[in-house]
């Protein structure tokens, strides 16, 4: 980059030379030759008087040197021509200048020599005899000029190049310094310093790119650590079922299971089966609400119907429990949102509040419709859940009481599935407990 800065630099140090050198030599040339015409046309003036009152013998008389001067007959006859080819008659009358003289009375022209290093200035009289007076100088064009100053010209561009590279190579250290002595990890450690006052802004972003990228790092870290410890946890939990189910399995391959105990161990294989078949698919639910739910189809969702299928269908378990529960409010609550991820949450909660109550208890899921929220309440008069495990319920395989949670068929994953699927709603989940009275579970859903 420093040596891009520099080479730009010196590239446009000698165009701007170039060009500069080009327009002044051009401006002062053509305000030169404007003002030596000017010259001539007085200088015109003056002579035709004199031709005027004294005719050839003035002409003569004068000293012409320096100047051409040509007196023409009206029909290019040539009466006078300090000049050497004095017979061009043809070609006095075609030019420019003696072609306005008859025309105007006055007139005058520029022309290059045919190398183009001179211009002949001429200026033509028409006097009162109608004959034709023309005076005529010689200069160096310009380029015969730019040829001319070519050795200094050459001296100024040489000087001029060494100044901009020893500025060039200065400036682009002074430009690159700063950003290459930046510290990535601490860049606003600079911005009260007076070298790095321009580039404040670009330490203020990189200072907010570090921090994200600080803060994803640690986001990663944290995920894999999370998925790690998961993986180990989905793996002991399934590990388990399968012993007990492999251990029956050989009891009854063994011969060792009799008409009355292998009743017992089928039954045992199937809950641990069960068990087994509603962990695999809890933990396949928690994965796809990982990926963020994004895969999946949002539509207008009626969540007092969805509530009411998941109570329904935790009826048997609930009349097996002794648990009353029910259903308020009854009329219909849109939001819009995942219908599977919604009925996973009431089912979640509700089988919940009907596996950790007490015989006879009660559980009351209601839906309510706010101005611009929905909220589902899942209540409960069961065991209640202490103040410290409460922060700790909605982590993965974390229970309270883990033989209670094993011999109810919960799976740890539960309040996981609750919180994801409230995460992809943006909803919002409020817990209020107290033990041996019962839990409030509060999602709050925004409309918007
Ligand atoms: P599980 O499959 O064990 O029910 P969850 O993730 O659903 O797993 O819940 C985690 C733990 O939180 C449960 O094991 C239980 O100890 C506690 N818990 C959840 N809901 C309730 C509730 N309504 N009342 C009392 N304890 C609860």
């Amino acid at each position: 980059m420093s040596k891009k800065i520099f080479t730009s630099i010196c590239i446009v140090t000698l165009i701007v030379l170039f060009l500069a050198l080009g327009i002044i030599t051009g401006t002062l040339y053509s305000h030169f030759s404007s003002e030596h015409l000017e010259q001539l046309k007085n200088e015109t003036e003056l002579t035709a008087r004199g031709v005027t009152i004294g005719g050839l013998t003035y002409l003569q008389d004068l000293d012409t040197a320096g100047f051409r001067i040509t007196w023409i007959t009206s029909d290019g006859a040539v009466l006078y021509d300090s000049g050497s080819d004095s017979n061009a008659t043809e070609s006095h009358m075609e030019t420019e200048e003696i072609k306005a003289a008859l025309e105007n009375g006055t007139g005058s022209s520029r022309r290059y020599s045919s190398n183009l290093s001179e211009i002949q200035l001429v200026s033509a009289k028409k006097l009162p005899n109608s004959t034709l007076l023309k005076l005529s100088v010689t200069h160096a064009s310009v380029f015969q000029l730019m040829l001319r100053f070519l050795l200094p010209m050459l001296a100024i561009i040489v000087i001029a190049f060494f100044a901009s590279f020893i500025l060039a190579s200065r400036l682009s250290k002074r430009i690159m310094d700063p950003i290459n002595n930046i510290d990535l990890d601490e860049p606003l450690k600079y911005s009260g310093n007076p070298a790095f006052a321009e580039i404040v802004p670009l330490l203020k972003r990189l200072d907010e790119q570090q921090a994200q990228i600080k803060s994803d790092k640690e986001e990663l870290e944290k995920t894999s650590i999370i998925r790690q410890e998961f993986t180990a946890n989905a793996s002991h939990e399934l590990k388990t079922p399968l012993h007990v189910i492999s251990g029956y399995a050989e009891l009854i391959e063994n011969g060792m299971a009799d008409g009355e105990n292998v009743h017992e161990f089928a039954g045992k294989i199937r809950s641990e089966s069960q068990r087994m078949s509603k962990l695999v698919e809890d933990i396949i639910d928690l994965s796809r609400l990982d990926s963020g739910g994004e895969d999946m189809v949002r539509e207008t969702c009626d969540l007092y119907k969805i509530a009411n299928n998941a109570v329904e269908s935790l009826a048997p378990e609930a009349d097996e429990a002794g648990i009353t529960v029910l259903v308020k409010n009854g009329a219909p609550v849109l939001i819009e949102g995942i219908p599977n991820v919604l009925y996973s949450i009431v089912y979640n909660l509700a089988s919940n509040a009907i596996k950790y109550n007490h015989k006879g208890g009660r559980v009351t899921v209601s839906v309510d419709d706010l101005d611009d929220a929905a909220r589902l309440t899942v209540q409960d008069t069961g065991i209640g859940i202490s103040p410290e495990d409460r922060s700790r319920i909605f982590e993965r395989f974390y229970r309270v009481d883990k033989s209670r949670s094993k011999a109810v068929g919960g799976t740890g994953l539960g309040l996981s599935i609750v919180k994801h699927g409230a995460k992809v709603h943006n909803a919002t989940i409020d817990v209020d407990s107290e033990p041996g009275i019962g839990s409030s579970f509060t999602v709050t859903f925004p409309k918007q």
